[in-house]
């Protein structure tokens, strides 16, 4: 795999003033260095090797999809032999619960539902009505062309935001990323339904790649000014083994804050946390915010405090692991609350990843497991 260059510390102008990225006080005052969970919810977070504290369960509720955008699924290798989980593999609602219950017990404040595509998990509110009694922030990240029917019954059940993905407004190039016929007018219906139904602000993540979506960039950005949507853009990633990453295909954020500033002056604004992916942007018109996620040129690895369930039941401690800890093999033992959050607890302790630092220092990789599987 082709090395990064690592990025200056620091980001030009966007057309407008410089600002650097100021970090507000951890969101979970106080940490837990001892290693073992508590037994009340919330609890203190864990902390792991390098000192990141647990606050944030990404929840992967399937590994299908209705896409099969080709940086992610593509049809070469998720074709229709495509051995998917069989549904004995998949955790249960109650399953799930009992693991998200432990992780707020070892200081996760945050749970994301994804997948795949979450909403094609049968009787999804079912489940957020469980997580919704937690004491957390409830997300979910979808592809959209689901959300239009469902975003009232989500919302109802308990959950507090969206994230819809969106990698185009032009309908030919859209068709491209998500390689399934879904059309742009869909995955907008979903939007307003969100907002509508108070799953408000939404995000929206476009992933952009070189040569295939980066003349959306500037239209996307105009289309959602002065909306009150957030939209996002994420830097191409190289997860998994199916995509067949290439450095040259990334845009880089500094390439995309360039691209938009030119033409609409941005200024940095203060991360909402310390872990927050996206380094946040305003328009300096007031018309909204925007945000880029530099996980190639710029790793946050140092600020990073997510665990991933997996679909199956494995907890995995970085989006590029190649193994977890196979949590269904205790729920489904007869492990007790106190084993699971004890299980919990050791594996964040003992986590020492920084995937995305080593990748931009050159440092070769193994096998990683794919993102609809682990949950992006
Ligand atoms: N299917 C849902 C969706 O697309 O929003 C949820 C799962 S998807 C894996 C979660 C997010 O990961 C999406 O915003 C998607 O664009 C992003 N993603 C997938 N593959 C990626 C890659 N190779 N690089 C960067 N982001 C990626
Ligand atoms: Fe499906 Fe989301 Fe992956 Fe696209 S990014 S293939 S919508 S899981
Ligand atoms: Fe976190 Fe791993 Fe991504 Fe680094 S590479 S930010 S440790 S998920």
């Amino acid at each position: 795999m082709p090395a990064t260059t690592p990025p200056p510390d620091t980001l030009p102008p966007y057309g407008g003033l410089m600002a650097q990225t100021a970090v507000s006080p951890a969101p979970t005052s106080e940490k837990n260095a001892s290693g073992t969970c508590g037994s009340r919810n919330p609890s203190p977070a864990i902390i792991d090797t390098l000192a990141r504290p647990l606050h944030d369960l990404r929840i992967s509720v399937t590994d299908r999809c209705n896409f099969r955008c080709p940086y992610c699924m593509p049809k070469t290798v998720f074709g229709r032999d495509y051995p998917f989980l069989a549904r004995t593999e998949l955790l249960s609602f109650e399953e799930i619960e009992r693991v998200a219950s432990a992780a707020v017990a070892c200081g996760v404040r945050k749970l994301r539902i994804t997948g795949g595509e979450p909403l094609l998990r049968k009787h999804l509110p079912r489940l957020i009505e469980r997580l919704a009694r937690l004491p957390v922030e409830l997300t979910l990240t979808t592809n959209g062309v689901l959300l239009a029917r469902n975003a009232q019954d989500l919302r109802n059940a308990g959950l507090n935001r969206v994230t819809v993905s969106l990698d185009a407004l032009d309908d030919a190039i859209f068709r491209r990323m998500n390689d399934a016929d879904a059309r742009v007018t869909e995955v907008l219906a979903g939007i307003d339904a969100a907002a509508a139904a108070g799953l408000s602000p939404v995000k929206i993540n476009c992933v952009a790649q070189r040569g295939v979506n980066d003349g959306e960039i500037l239209p996307l950005a105009e289309h959602f000014r002065g909306t009150g949507h957030i939209l996002r853009f994420i830097e191409y990633m190289d997860v998994g083994s199916s995509n067949g990453w290439r450095m040259d295909e990334v845009v880089t954020a500094r390439d995309i804050l360039e691209r938009i500033g030119a033409r609409h002056p941005l200024e940095a604004i203060e991360a909402a946390y310390p872990g927050e992916v996206a380094e946040r942007w305003r328009y300096r018109d007031g018309s909204g915010e925007i945000g880029v996620i530099a996980s190639v040129t710029q790793a946050f690895c140092r600020d990073c405090t997510r665990l991933r369930l997996s679909t199956d039941g494995t907890l995995y401690t970085c989006l590029f692991s190649s193994h977890g800890k196979d949590i269904r093999g205790l729920l489904r033992g007869g492990a007790s609350d106190d084993e699971l959050r004890s299980a919990i607890g050791a594996q964040w302790s003992a986590r020492s990843d920084r995937y995305s630092e080593l990748r931009q220092s050159g440092q070769p990789v193994i096998r990683k497991i794919e993102m609809s599987y682990i949950g992006g």
